[in-house]
């Protein structure tokens, strides 16, 4: 048996470069104020119809939904900003002059076509501000983004930003695009014809070249924009300026959710390929409200894990090995220390050793495959005078030191 078509295995080198992810933003996050929330991996069918909107690809074509036994359908979530919506609202975590920062992280699911960098079962992280339509907010919280990810130094990224407008501006501009498609519709790609009846805006992100080149005339989104919207975005244009973080704008980029206002942005990668976008976030003003709730303007973004593990992985990120790996002359020792070798875990130490104690070679060989810091060495004189002989792997340098030193030793070695 395999795992299901789409799905994969995580290995723990992989879990290695996600646990970094989620533990940094954990701690990175929550000194602007995030705090995290953990929805249910399955949520009403209803939510999604609703929230993303039902002409969208992923509730369209991609949702995995089902009648579960008592007659409900139910959906495992695509995406969490509905769901997170929902769940504010009905623990009513937003009052009238409160900002609320919540950050997620886990599994979401889309019967996408695999592909690499595409999944079924695919791992987010997210962040959502709810209950102020300050240009602010988004800076901020596009810095956080920013700065959380600069610590991996990944080349080649790019965030990308537009406006899409409102209720106020988008009608018109969708009316514009309509009419301006309208005499070149029998070119364009099937895709696209249908998105000209069920959601024009989505033309512009169609991935076909000679789609692409018929819209190299079409007039932009910011030609349309409200005097409020073009306000709006100048500022968050003006705010990322003035920290410095670059940018490029892009009049076509438009998000695969309906929800989205005003402010859209991705950050995209010149090393995934097809799949380059790593990210993809803005602002939603409306959607708690269409989700049943109190006016609530919000802003937020998620990250592809699997896409920044991916990243992280072609960067040289490996997991770490053990900080000390023991030898021992006689598989005997090895029984006879076992009580100094969980107190040396108990101090802190990840510590590992050949269960089988054969030839000093191969337990040599697999210290070194286990990618160990230290190499403790216990032969004969080692052993009849209470020491240990510490080999760093990295240099071979070599020391040797009576057993209850070893862990105040590496420890000070790594300080
Ligand atoms: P979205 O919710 O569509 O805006 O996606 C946000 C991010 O999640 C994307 O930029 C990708 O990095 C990631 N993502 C979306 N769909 C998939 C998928 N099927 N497989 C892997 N990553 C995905």
């Amino acid at each position: 048996m395999k795992s299901v078509k789409g799905t994969r295995d995580l290995l723990p080198r992989d879990t290695y470069l996600f646990q970094q992810l989620e533990q940094g933003a954990l701690v990175h996050f929550a000194r602007y104020g995030f705090r995290e929330i953990r929805t249910p991996i399955f949520e009403e069918t209803q939510l999604f119809l609703r929230g993303i909107g039902d002409e969208t690809d992923i509730v369209s074509k991609e949702m995995y939904s089902f009648e579960d036994k008592g007659g409900r359908s139910i959906t495992l979530r695509p995406e969490l900003t509905a769901a997170v919506c929902r769940a504010v609202i009905q623990h009513q975590l937003v009052g009238p002059t409160d900002i609320v920062k919540l950050m997620y992280m886990g599994p979401m699911f889309r019967y996408e076509r695999p592909q690499a960098g595409r999944y079924r079962q695919f791992y987010q992280l997210g962040v959502e501000v709810f209950g102020s339509d300050d240009p602010l907010i988004d800076v901020e919280t596009i810095e956080a983004l920013m700065s959380f990810i600069q610590p991996y130094g990944l080349p080649n990224l790019e965030l990308i930003v537009n406006s899409v407008g409102d209720s106020t501006d988008r009608p018109a501009y969708l009316a514009y695009l309509r009419e301006a498609l309208d005499d070149v519709r029998d070119q364009l790609c099937n895709d696209c014809q249908t998105r000209m009846v069920r959601n024009v805006l989505r033309v512009l992100d169609c991935k076909n070249e000679n789609c692409q080149s018929l819209f190299g005339e079409l007039r932009p989104i910011s030609d349309f924009l409200s005097h409020e919207n073009r306000q709006h975005f100048e500022a968050v244009c003006n705010g990322l300026s003035q920290l410095g973080i670059p940018y490029r704008l892009n009049p076509k980029l438009v998000r695969g959710l309906d929800y989205y206002t005003k402010t859209a942005f991705e950050l995209v990668s010149g090393d995934l390929g097809a799949q380059s976008a790593v990210m993809g976030g803005g602002r939603y003003d409306n959607l708690v409200q269409t989700l049943g709730g109190p006016a609530t303007p919000a802003f937020g973004w998620a990250m592809g894990l699997d896409r920044m593990a991916s990243l992280l992985a072609a960067r040289g990120m490996e997991e770490k090995g053990p900080d000390l790996f023991l030898v021992f002359g006689e598989r005997s020792w090895l029984d006879q220390a076992l009580p100094w070798i969980v107190k040396l875990r108990h101090q802190g130490l990840e510590v590992t050793y050949d269960l089988r104690v054969g030839s000093f070679k191969s337990q040599m060989k697999r210290a070194n495959r286990e990618n160990a810091r230290w190499t403790g060495i216990i032969g004969t004189a080692e052993w009849a005078n209470g020491t240990v002989s510490m080999k760093h792997m990295a240099t071979s340098e070599q020391t040797t030191l009576a057993r209850e030193n070893v862990a105040k030793f590496i420890e000070e070695q790594h300080a």
